[in-house]
């Protein structure tokens, strides 16, 4: 037993040997993907589901490397996160989607909501709403066409500067969203005193929703509470038609998956915005 925990030891160290080395070599090379214009943003539909159009669109980032392959936020968000890099990051995704949604609003001859995912700690900076604000100025974008989709893991420093913060963005008008509503630890305090829109189901509880009972009991419910509340609910993660009209029989007001439409780069979203506007 002594000699499998000492070769277990060995491996775990490899194993965490390679995460921190991978760890710091995404964090060196964040440092010039600005600059070198290595980002580009991914967008994907939201689907008003009573009508079946186009209602808005999620800006979706992604990092391309000139000598590596498209690498998933998932891998590289968290880091950016930790070590600060997400501040500069956020301000570039702000600042480009704005720019989309002016060029998205030319093609349909009126203005498409588009939603920017807002991490933690970009969510405390204290310049967030000036940034916004200038972005918003800078781009000619009104400011009920911006949403900001915020994490319940944004939500959970309940201090006095982060309540001031939200309402500040209220104040913008600006769109609010939570994201992933219901994977967090206590989404129910959150609905009581926070000034926000929109809930947006986490994709956990629509995947399974044909073979789950108890995910479809859930989707039911926070459809009818985000309701009571007065509140507009998107799904996120729709890959089926049976989990499109399960959503729609119980009222869910706009969706989001693979079943309407894949992230998309932002010319090819042009190309489908252009053909749903000439329908
Ligand atoms: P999220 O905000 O929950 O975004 C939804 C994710 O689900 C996206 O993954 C999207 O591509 C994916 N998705 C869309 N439709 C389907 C579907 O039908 N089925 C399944 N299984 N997945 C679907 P993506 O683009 O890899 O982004 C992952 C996460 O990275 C996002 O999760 C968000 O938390 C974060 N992220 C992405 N862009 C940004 C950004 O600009 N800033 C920040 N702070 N975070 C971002
Ligand atoms: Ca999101
Ligand atoms: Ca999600
Ligand atoms: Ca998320």
């Amino acid at each position: 037993a002594k000699q499998l925990g000492r070769n277990n030891f060995q491996f775990y160290t490899r194993e965490l040997n390679q995460v921190l080395t991978e760890r710091m070599a995404i964090e060196y090379r964040l440092r010039h993907a600005i600059e070198n214009e290595e980002f580009l943003l991914y967008y994907q539909p939201k689907i008003e589901l009573a009508s079946g159009r186009i209602c808005g669109a999620e800006a979706l980032i992604r990092w391309q490397p000139p000598d590596a392959p498209l690498v998933s936020p998932l891998s590289f968000i968290p880091i950016a996160e930790e070590t600060g890099q997400i501040e500069k990051i956020g301000r570039w995704v702000l600042y480009q989607a704005c720019l989309a949604a002016n060029r998205f609003q030319r093609i349909l001859g009126r203005p498409l909501p588009v939603a920017v995912n807002v991490s933690p700690r970009q969510f405390r900076q204290r310049d967030l709403i000036g940034t916004i604000a200038e972005t918003l100025a800078a781009t000619q974008i009104a400011a009920h066409t911006l949403e900001l989709e915020i994490t319940e893991s944004c939500l959970a420093h309940d201090t006095p500067q982060f309540i001031k913060t939200l309402h500040g963005l209220k104040a913008l008008g600006l769109t609010l969203a939570i994201d992933d509503f219901g994977t967090g630890y206590s989404s129910m305090a959150y609905l009581k005193d926070f000034p926000v829109d929109r809930l947006k189901i986490d994709k956990a509880f629509v995947g399974n929703l044909e073979h789950e009972s108890t995910d479809a009991a859930i989707l039911k419910a926070i459809i009818a509470l985000g309701h009571s509340l007065g509140l507009k609910v998107v799904a996120e993660g729709v890959e089926s038609g049976q989990q499109s009209a399960y959503l729609l029989q119980n009222g869910c007001d706009e969706a989001q998956g693979y079943w309407f439409g894949q992230p998309l780069p932002e010319t090819e979203f042009c190309e489908l915005l252009a053909r749903s506007n000439a329908d």
